[in-house]
């Protein structure tokens, strides 16, 4: 079957951006797809997410902005003026190439329609370009693209490439327009799309029709199950109101360990593959029996007791060599839950029933399982939960045993309970530099909440981090940075930290309307997207109890 036209993508797209109407959104896409062929859907979803690879692949086919914009002079033949004037007038590097190319000198006559196989094609050999001589390979790609390319296709391949769409498109619409072109429920589809774990992957086994027998299968991740927060013990009693697990809150990395034909694996919360990072946990399940996929935490662990969590944060950021922090630190594996057993899922099992079989795969493994005790009363869930800050953990996690793993959702029978202070995940959108001691190094972050489809700031943080990681944040501030002012740049929102504050004011300093008091960085979260930031409502929720609390007192 011979590939689809781009262009046809892009005039989707470009409808998509002009509309604010949801409904119409998902209906352009649904309509646009229902004409294409499982490979071509597979493409079009992911560029249509602003991708160019499969979610959890471990190459990117993503190209900076600086190759870009070579790229973009070279065959447009528009001066460096040119490009920074239309970026200053659109703050979008899609609608800069599709401005310089829509005024190009050397327009290429005769040149062959851009296909999406020809799409996927380039996104493989850019993937590939890898080591010497690889920058030029990848310029040498984009440019045979953008030769080809009219303006409005310009555009979208630069936003694919950028992984920038801003069409409004999320991700629940491109879902819903793919369940609709293809006659699938709004179950099937958003089980299918979890457990493949990539919108291209789905909308390619939707347009196939094979959608609804998609399976749980080791070493294609599926997303975390992911607990709901509560303030004090007796809201969680009153919450489930019989017998529950109280295991304990593990500080450390959550990981997905996979395990099949002798090979192990481990995916992040992020669905990247860690293995390489964890040598500890490979070792405890090599000898392993089966086939499995466990969720657990990997937690710094010495002489019975936990270290703290800072100590994994360089392997993390693959910064040092991991045989070697093995040794320092060393990692012991928590296993709490089990997804899948020679090969059958286990994920609508209730959880007493998936425990047993965790323990019989953790036994005989240096692993271990979580530990649990059976409470029910405020008082059981208070004294479970000082019990594990006696032991140096952060809190507990307290569990439905009847309740099945709900893949990707937050709450389904998965409760939290953690120290006093309040946290909370944001994203840093701004940045300065700092003063006396800090002049030099970018020490003072502004950073922002959820809010819909927007990011909204509520405050500015300016302790936490030690000296060292003040430096690293310097560096990668400065390669995201949008908009430089001199003394504050604005910044990509890329760096998820986890803060911690005394409380929560109104404020009309702060786009949100809320400022975090006294907000410290508590660490830096390299195992959470943007996407998996607190939102305002959580904010919202906090400024309601404390006001409680005073008003109690
Ligand atoms: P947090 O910032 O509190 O770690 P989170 O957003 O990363 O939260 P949640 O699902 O809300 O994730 O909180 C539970 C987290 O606690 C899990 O992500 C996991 O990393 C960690 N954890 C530690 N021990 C357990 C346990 N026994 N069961 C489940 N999760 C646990």
């Amino acid at each position: 079957m011979k590939s689809a036209p781009f262009l046809g993508l892009a005039e989707a797209l470009e409808r998509v951006r002009g509309t604010p109407s949801k409904k119409e959104k998902v209906a352009v896409v649904s309509s646009y797809l229902r004409g294409l062929g499982p490979v071509d859907a597979t493409v079009a979803a992911r560029i249509a997410s602003g991708r160019a690879s499969e979610r959890g692949s471990k190459d990117e086919a993503q190209v900076g902005y600086s190759t870009l914009l070579d790229v973009l002079r070279e065959v447009t033949g528009a001066s460096e003026g040119d490009v920074s004037k239309s970026y200053l007038k659109h703050g979008d590097l899609g609608e800069v190439a599709e401005e310089l190319l829509a005024d190009k000198k050397a327009q290429t006559l005769f040149a062959e329609e851009l296909t999406l196989g020809d799409l996927d094609e380039a996104f493989a050999r850019l993937r590939s370009a890898k080591g010497h001589g690889s920058a030029s390979a990848k310029k040498g790609t984009v440019k045979s693209l953008l030769l080809a390319a009219t303006p409005l296709e310009g555009k979208y391949l630069v936003k694919a490439l950028t992984g920038e769409m801003r069409t409004g498109l999320v991700t629940g619409l491109l879902e819903e327009a793919i369940a609709a072109a293809y006659g699938l429920s709004k179950e099937e589809a958003a089980r299918a799309h979890m457990v493949l774990g990539d919108i291209g992957a789905f909308a390619g086994r939707a347009a196939a029709g094979t959608a609804a027998s998609v399976r749980i299968q080791p070493f294609r991740p599926v997303n975390f199950m992911l607990a709901e927060p509560f303030a004090t013990a007796h809201e969680i009693s009153e919450r489930f109101g019989r017998t529950v697990y109280a295991e304990y809150k593990y500080d450390g990395v959550r990981a997905q360990v996979h395990r099949s034909g002798g090979d192990v694996r481990v995916y992040s919360r992020r669905l990247e593959e860690i293995t390489s990072s964890f040598p500890e946990i490979v070792a405890s399940f090599r000898g392993a029996p089966g086939d499995f996929i466990l969720d657990g935490e990997a937690v710094p662990f010495a002489g019975g007791r936990p270290l703290p969590f800072q100590l994994l944060q360089r392997r993390l950021r693959r910064m040092e060599d991991f045989e070697e922090a093995a040794k320092k630190a060393p990692v012991t594996y928590f296993a709490f839950d089990i997804l899948f057993r020679e090969g059958e899922e286990t994920v609508s099992l209730p959880l007493s029933e998936r425990r047993r079989l965790l323990r019989e795969v953790v036994a005989g493994t240096p692993a271990r399982l979580a530990e649990s005790s059976d409470v029910r009363s405020e008082e059981e869930v208070q004294a479970a939960f000082r019990r594990s800050r006696e032991l140096g953990y952060e809190g507990l996690v307290v569990k439905d045993p009847a309740g099945p793993y709900a893949m990707g959702k937050r709450g389904g029978g998965w409760a939290k309970l953690k120290e006093e202070l309040d946290t909370l995940d944001v994203v840093i959108v701004a940045a300065e530099y700092g003063h006396g001691k800090r002049a030099g190094v970018i020490s003072d972050y502004t950073f922002a909440v959820r809010d819909g489809g927007e990011l909204k700031t509520v405050g500015k943080a300016y302790s936490g981090l030690t000296d060292k990681e003040i430096d690293e944040m310097t560096r990668r501030l400065k390669e995201i940075t949008v908009k430089d002012f001199g003394y504050r740049r604005q910044v990509r929102p890329e760096i998820v930290v986890e803060v911690a504050f005394d409380s929560v004011q109104r404020s009309g300093r702060h786009d949100s309307g809320y400022a975090l008091r006294f907000p410290r960085i508590k660490r830096i979260r390299t195992d959470k997207g943007p996407s998996d930031i607190d939102g305002i409502g959580e904010v919202e929720r906090i400024f309601s109890g404390q006001k409680l609390k005073v008003d109690e007192a």
